[in-house]
């Protein structure tokens, strides 16, 4: 059997953490990529070490291509070719009018969110393209139901970025349909996590959960179970396709 071998990209806390440690359980042999925190990403590799699953941590910053070029090396030469990539590393910064944002704030926001996610998949691409001598493989990327919703003064230059992933989905998912690759995107409501420290407001899911038609917040292993469904065999006829996990929203 072909071994399952994957790279998630943000993976040393929130959502990527938890598809990570779903992945491990689930056979696959995971590369956990984060920027700063080692300590998190150590500790997510432990956890899968400790129920018996393969895993390392990989430093390095999506929005650099030299990075993303070495991640893939490493990857390379750890485990061999990858069979699944899951871009999900993705920052937001203070809630912000548009009118009062700058140029070097939509660039951090844009270069994390998109290019990262663009070159991360065109080395994913390269590599698993039954065109290329690959053999196949599948690709999700964490858009957001911001891309539905907008993100009016707090963060619209997220939901634009979340815009362009949902765009990016569509048209690579056309592009290497017939090249053994499958690409969906998930796009999570408000989850748990520590991403709303960044955006200025830590408990954001406890303030908007009353928004929510099921009048909640998610968990990070909610998402990682949609996340690990589209790239699983069950999914086989699934691509440039959405899985809304938001509680309704
Ligand atoms: P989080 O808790 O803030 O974690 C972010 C992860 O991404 C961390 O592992 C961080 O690494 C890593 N990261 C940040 N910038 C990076 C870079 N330039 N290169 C490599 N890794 C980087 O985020 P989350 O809430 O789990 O979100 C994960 C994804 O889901 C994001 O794409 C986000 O937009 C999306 N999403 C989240 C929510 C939500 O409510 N939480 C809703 C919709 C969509 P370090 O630990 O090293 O900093």
């Amino acid at each position: 059997m072909q071994q399952k071998i994957m790279l998630i990209t943000g993976a040393s806390r929130g959502i990527g953490a938890a598809a990570a440690l779903l992945a491990a359980e689930q056979g696959y042999k995971v590369a956990v990529n984060y920027v700063r925190n080692s300590d998190a990403a150590d500790q997510v590799v432990a956890k899968i070490k400790e129920a018996g699953g393969e895993a390392f941590a990989v430093l390095g910053d999506v929005a650099s291509e030299a990075d993303v070029m070495r991640i893939f090396e490493t990857v390379d030469r750890t485990y061999g070719p990858l069979t699944a990539l899951v871009n999900n590393a993705g920052i937001l910064e203070q809630h912000t009018r548009v009118a009062d944002m700058d140029a070097a704030r939509l660039n951090r926001v844009f270069a994390t969110n998109v290019i990262g996610s663009f070159i991360c998949a065109r080395e994913a691409v390269r590599r698993m393209s039954t065109k290329q001598g690959g053999k196949g493989g599948a690709i999700v990327n964490l858009s957001s139901a911001a891309s539905r919703l907008g993100s009016p003064n707090e963060y619209v230059d997220y939901a634009a970025s979340k815009g362009a992933i949902d765009t990016f989905t569509i048209g690579l998912a056309k592009e290497v349909a017939d090249e053994g690759i499958r690409v969906n995107a998930v796009r999570p409501g408000i989850i748990y996590t520590e991403i709303h420290a960044s955006g200025g407001e830590p408990d954001r899911v406890d303030r908007m959960k009353a928004n929510v038609p099921m009048k909640r917040g998610g968990e990070a292993i909610e998402v990682a179970r949609a996340v690990m469904w589209l790239l699983s065999d069950e999914a086989s006829y699934t691509t440039g396709s959405f899985i809304d996990v938001s509680g309704g929203r």
